[in-house]
């Protein structure tokens, strides 16, 4: 096999290692070659079986000896290409990642990254990469489109819970009834909780909002940029590798309240997309830059959520603010100057409750349902 039809094998056991398809074409290889060296190709093919091993295992597959092995983890770990953390047992564990969805390119640009010629380069590589997966996607849009539709929801939305103008707590309503999805533990429904839930917390920058900058196209919806948060062994890993730092709960909580401001929204992972497993991470989403987000949705997205927007007509001036900040345009108005949202595309995330001068929005609080939006047929 020669370099290029090495690259492409490291590729193709790449693309199998995440939920996203990606095209494993030229683009793909010309980004290999930044985070992936010559000499460890060979150590990228001993996970093409199984691609989470231990040390005894990566020893039989790779072939090489512990100490070969820890210098190339260190390398590839460092670019993130991968996951090296204990597991419950205290076992290490040696995860090669996905390109995307979460793997390379979200700690890529989840560290500070300089403004330079090469990084630059990367970034229009991811660019260009996704616009040909969004043209594979729309070439076979009928094929495709049904079957990531049923994938499991990537994100869990945690609502906003108070009103900024009026410096009110939002009304919240309880309804079981609300959904007929699955009954499931419920996780944890505050952000504040779930800061004091882990005591390891990092943050990161918005991989996406930080990619869109090294890419010229900056967020249209704040500057803020440093408030992705990982836990827990994500939280060791992402800060061990230079990808965030470690801060206070205090901290947390200020970074997060910063976002509600801003009309982001709090978006929580969970290990395996399972939301009764402790959370990982929690995002700060703008809509026009978020991968997960309507603006800018290539697949199909599916968002986990407790909550729904009901809108109080008697109170509502018609102000069009909530309109004007919905994460998903579920919020509309009518011709009578009053807001109303559409309840299948809305993912109670309580942007708009916290934004309305009259604190004129409640939040429905129900079962677990599943908000999937598709992107459209072009
Ligand atoms: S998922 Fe949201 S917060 Fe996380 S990196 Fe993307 S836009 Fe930023
Ligand atoms: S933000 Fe509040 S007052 Fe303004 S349109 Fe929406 S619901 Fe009505
Ligand atoms: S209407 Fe829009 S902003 Fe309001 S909770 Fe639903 S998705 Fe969020």
């Amino acid at each position: 096999m020669n370099i290029d039809e090495k690259y492409k094998k490291a590729g193709e056991i790449i693309s199998t290692a995440g939920g996203t398809p990606i095209p494993v074409n030229d683009t793909l290889i010309k980004i290999l070659k930044y985070f992936i060296m010559e000499d460890e190709l060979d150590f990228i093919t001993a996970f093409n079986e199984k691609k989470s091993q231990t040390m005894e295992q990566l020893k039989l597959s790779s072939g090489l000896s512990e100490e070969e092995i820890n210098k190339k983890v260190k390398n590839l770990s460092h670019r993130g290409v991968i996951f090296n953390q204990p597991n419950s047992k205290g076992l290490m564990v040696f995860r090669l990642l996905p390109l995307v969805n979460v793997g390379t390119f979200e700690y890529t640009f989840m560290g500070k990254i300089e403004k330079n010629e090469r990084n630059r380069e990367i970034s229009l590589l991811f660019d260009k990469l996704f616009a040909e997966l969004e043209q594979m996607v729309q070439t076979n849009y009928d094929a495709l489109i049904p079957h990531l539709s049923t994938l499991p929801p990537v994100d869990r939305t945690v609502p906003i819970f108070d009103n900024k103008p009026k410096n009110e707590k939002i009304k919240i309503v309880i309804d079981q009834e609300i959904s007929a999805a699955a009954d499931k533990i419920v996780p944890t429904k505050k952000v504040e909780e779930l800061i004091q839930k882990f005591d390891e917390i990092a943050v990161g920058h918005c991989f996406c909002r930080h990619h869109k900058d090294m890419s010229g196209t900056p967020c249209k919806q704040t500057n803020e940029r440093e408030n992705c948060f990982t836990f827990g062994k994500s939280a060791r890993f992402t800060s061990e590798q230079g990808f965030s730092r470690m801060i206070s709960k205090d901290e947390a909580l200020v970074i997060l309240k910063k976002a509600e401001d801003a009309g982001l929204v709090h978006k929580a992972y969970h290990p395996n997309f399972d939301t009764s497993k402790d959370e990982t991470s929690i995002c700060n989403c703008c809509r026009c830059c978020c991968a997960n987000g309507v603006d800018n949705m290539i697949i199909p997205i599916a968002n986990a959520t407790n909550f729904l927007s009901v809108v109080n007509t008697d109170l509502c001036i018609g102000c069009g603010n909530c309109v004007k900040h919905c994460h998903t345009y579920a919020a509309y108005l009518t011709d009578d100057k009053k807001a109303g949202r559409k309840a299948e595309l809305c993912i109670g995330c309580g942007v708009c409750a916290h934004l309305c001068p009259q604190n004129a929005i409640s939040m429905i609080e129900g079962k677990e349902r599943i908000v999937r939006i598709k992107p459209k047929k072009k």
